[in-house]
């Protein structure tokens, strides 16, 4: 018998819901088969990695659906909203905060055989099906002399529908902005099967913004299906610059002052002096040091411009390309989590963003609020994200739970620190990750009032609360 941790019980009419889908969309868009539902019991969210440890999970859907079409999606949510059953939109299950857990049972719906893409060179616009796969989706861009500049972390793992739904940004996001920024147009599909289409244009001005509605809602409105978004001529120049800081707050001033001069490097990512060791160990100048890697690129005049504005405002040592190149090659390996946490250690990342005259006081706030819980062995952090108003800090922390603290326990511990540091700070809770099942505590907080009107919002769209529920806390 499997313990699942989250689960609060099967829906009634769950197993008519999954007797008509069988019937209306066939047996190749659904199973109920143990293993399926075992792999869609969890996403990224480090506590429930623990629990997959300890032979625990957190919430077993019913069955898993992989719709084809917006006309099988209509039909999903037909059949969910009839027999009041939960629908848990899925995309790659990379998020980090158990969005995708479908803690009351029902069904999954994973988006990925949805993964259609065709550009419009002229208008310079991508129009995709959310289910293609980031990396799919960059790449074949590529191929064609374009780029759409997304470029998470999470590019292999994640899907264009939880970009939009969690409202992510990438490593390019100085220059390119994040997924609501790229964001023109899209399609979704909420119960009880209804189409919405909001159309790409260059700007419109056509009552409140519908499809920001959409943007950042985890799944609790509908599903989106279709999306277009700007792309840009993949870039003619690309500058790598790095530099070695004798502060932090040096480091961040000198950003400050190239934003606020107009120029936009596409990557900018500044490192405390533990995450410079950590990431730049190898490069003699940054050790011990505040280390910073840029890339400037775009058309090559323009970008020639950038670059002189960087070089002249950025206080620090030059420290050339070599620690930009070892970026690249290394972005992409997050093993430490996967590796360490059967050893009992517990390493997690936590994103907030802060305006610049609350940024330096945010940053030491919240690294000595997480130092300060027994167990924690480190907590640092670096700049990820640049606005001429402030910036986000991604922090990390690591620690071995005290005698008697389980693991989950601690985990809390350190994360009620750092949202109450921010909060205390100035800061917002979340500036990428979103809000999932873990967050949804701290969001009436930072929202206020402004929490009961997502709530209003949320019924007034899913009279029935089918999607996703519980997710966001609604
Ligand atoms: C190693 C690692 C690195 C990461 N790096 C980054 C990063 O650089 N930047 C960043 O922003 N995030 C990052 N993340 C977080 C995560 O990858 C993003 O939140 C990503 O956008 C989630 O996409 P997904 O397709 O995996 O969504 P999922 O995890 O499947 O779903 C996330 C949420 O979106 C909803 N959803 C998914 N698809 C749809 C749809 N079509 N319609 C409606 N709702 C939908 C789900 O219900 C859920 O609430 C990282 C995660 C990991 C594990």
């Amino acid at each position: 018998m499997i313990d699942e941790i989250m689960k609060k019980g099967k829906p009634e009419n769950v197993e008519n819901a999954i007797r008509k889908l069988f019937e209306r969309l066939g047996r190749r868009k659904i199973s109920t088969k143990p293993a399926d539902l075992f792999s869609y019991s969890h996403d990224y969210w480090l506590v429930t990695f623990h629990w997959l440890l300890q032979g625990r999970v957190p919430a077993l859907p019913d069955a898993v659906l992989w719709p084809e079409s917006r006309d099988d999606v209509v039909e999903i949510l037909n059949v969910a909203y009839e027999e009041g059953v939960p629908v848990y939109p899925y995309g790659g299950g990379s998020g980090v905060l158990g969005g995708t857990v479908p803690e009351y049972g029902g069904i999954v719906v994973d988006m990925k055989r949805m993964r259609s893409i065709d550009i419009h060179e002229e208008d310079l616009i991508l129009e995709a099906e959310t289910g293609v796969n980031g990396h799919y989706l960059e790449e074949y861009l590529n191929r064609r002399g374009y780029t759409l500049g997304h470029i998470p972390q999470s590019l292999y793992p994640s899907t264009l529908g939880g970009w939009i739904a969690t409202k992510a940004i990438g490593q390019f996001s100085t220059r390119y902005g994040g997924i609501e920024h790229m964001l023109l147009g899209l399609e979704a599909v909420i119960p009880p099967g209804k189409v919405i289409e909001l159309k790409p244009h260059p700007r419109t001005a056509t009552g409140p913004d519908l499809r920001k509605l959409f943007i950042g809602s985890e799944g609790i409105f509908g599903i989106i299906t279709k999306a277009w978004l700007r792309i840009w001529p993949y870039p003619e120049e690309r500058f790598l610059m790095s530099f070695a800081s004798e502060s932090f707050e040096d480091a961040l001033d000198s950003a400050r002052r190239i934003l606020r001069r107009g120029a936009r490097p596409a990557v900018l990512r500044i490192y405390d002096r533990i995450e410079t060791k950590r990431h730049f160990y190898r490069f003699d100048e940054m050790y011990g040091r505040i280390g910073t890697v840029i890339i400037v690129e775009g058309d090559s005049k323009i970008a020639e411009a950038e670059k002189a504005v960087v070089e002249e405002e950025f206080r620090g040592t030059p420290a050339g390309e070599e620690p930009v190149r070892h970026w690249l090659e290394t972005r992409f390996v997050v093993k430490e989590v996967s590796e360490f946490a059967p050893l009992g250690v517990v390493i997690d990342t936590i994103e907030v963003a802060v305006n610049w005259s609350n940024a330096a006081k945010l940053y030491y706030s919240t690294v000595d609020a997480m130092k300060s819980v027994k167990g924690v062995l480190f907590a640092s952090a670096h700049a990820s994200h640049f606005y001429p108003q402030g910036v986000c800090f991604y922090f990390t922390f690591a620690g071995i739970p005290p005698r008697g603290t389980r693991p989950a326990e601690f985990y809390n511990r350190v994360w009620e620190t750092a949202m109450r540091a921010t909060l205390e700070n100035g800061g917002t809770i979340s500036h990428h990750h979103g809000i999932g099942r873990h967050r949804a505590k701290w969001l009436a907080e930072e929202l206020d009032g402004a929490y009961g009107l997502l709530k209003r919002i949320k019924h007034a769209v899913d009279e029935r609360g089918i999607m996703n529920p519980g997710n966001m806390g609604v």
